[in-house]
C-alpha cells in the first residue's frame, strides 16, 4: 500500500551498501522508520529527503509495519539550522525530544505542529535559547510532564519558594522537600512562566539575558533528567 505524509527528518543513519535508515516524524503515523534504498548513490536523487530537518510531502510504500522511500516533495530544508551552531543544538533538542519521549507509530498533531513552529521560529533567527525552552515547556506539558511552576507537587501549596527535588521529580515547598534538591530563584520561575503559553512569533519581544535563560533552561533540562534522562543536545546547547 502507498501512503503519503507530511513529515520532518529527526535522524538518518547508514544502512547497508548504498541505503539509509530515516527517522520520520510524520503528521499521520508519528515517529515512523523509513528504508531508503539507493539514497547514498552519487546519482540518488533523494538524497535530499534524508538531511537532518528536511520537511516534506513523503510517499511511501507501506507493508505491515515497514515503511520505504518512494518518492518526497521538500516542502522546507531548514538548511540554515546547520550553520549556526546555536540555532542547530536548538533544533536538535526538538528533534530529540520527539525522538526519545514520543511512541513509534503514534500521531500527536500537536507535537508535530509545535516542532514545526519551534524550527522555523530559529530561522527567523529568534534568540535560539528562548527557542529552546518555550519547546520544551510546551511539550513536556503535551507529553503528560507538565512543569508545575507554582505549587508543590506534593501538598499542592502555592509558593514562591520552591525547589528542585530529584526524589519527587518536581517543584516541592520548603516543608516537602527533601535533602537531595536545589533552590529555584523567583527570576528563573517568571521567565519560564512568562514563556511557556506565548506564540512562537511573539518570543522576538521578549529581552531576557543569556544568563536568565540559560538558567531557565538548565532548570528544564534537570527535571527532564529527573523523571527521564539527560537530552545530549540541550547539555551541548548549555555548554556553547
Ligand atoms: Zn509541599
Amino acid at each position: 500500500m502507498d501512503v503519503t505524509t507530511k513529515a520532518l527528518v529527526l535522524r538518518a543513519t547508514d544502512y547497508k551498501e548504498s541505503d539509509k535508515l530515516i527517522l520520520l516524524y510524520s503528521l499521520e503515523y508519528g515517529k515512523i522508520t523509513v528504508h531508503a534504498k539507493g539514497i547514498r548513490k552519487g546519482n540518488a536523487k533523494l538524497k535530499f529527503a534524508a538531511d537532518q530537518f528536511c520537511f516534506g510531502q513523503y510517499e511511501l510504500s507501506k507493508i505491515d509495519d515497514r515503511f520505504t522511500l518512494k518518492t518526497c516533495e521538500q516542502m522546507e530544508s531548514f538548511f540554515s539550522l546547520r550553520e549556526d551552531v546555536f540555532a542547530y543544538y536548538a533544533a536538535c533538542t526538538v528533534a530529540e525530544s520527539v525522538m526519545e519521549f514520543t511512541e513509534e507509530g503514534q500521531s500527536e498533531p500537536q507535537v508535530f505542529v509545535e516542532a514545526l513552529r519551534a524550527l522555523t521560529c530559529l530561522t527567523d533567527g529568534t534568540e535560539p535559547t528562548l527557542v529552546a525552552l518555550r519547546f520544551l515547556l510546551g511539550f513536556l506539558r503535551l507529553e503528560g510532564y507538565p512543569l508545575q511552576l507554582s505549587n508543590c507537587i506534593v501538598c499542592g501549596a502555592e509558593s514562591e519558594k520552591l525547589f528542585l527535588d530529584r526524589q519527587c521529580g518536581g517543584l516541592v515547598c520548603d516543608s516537602c522537600r527533601s535533602a537531595d534538591c536545589t533552590r529555584v530563584t523567583l527570576r528563573t520561575l517568571a521567565a519560564c512562566k512568562m514563556v511557556q503559553d506565548m506564540p512562537y512569533d511573539k518570543l522576538k519581544n521578549i529581552d531576557f539575558t543569556q544568563e536568565l535563560l540559560k538558567d531557565a533552561l538548565r532548570f528544564c533540562s534537570k527535571y527532564i533528567s529527573f523523571n527521564h534522562y539527560p537530552l545530549k543536545s540541550l547539555s551541548e546547547l548549555l555548554a556553547l
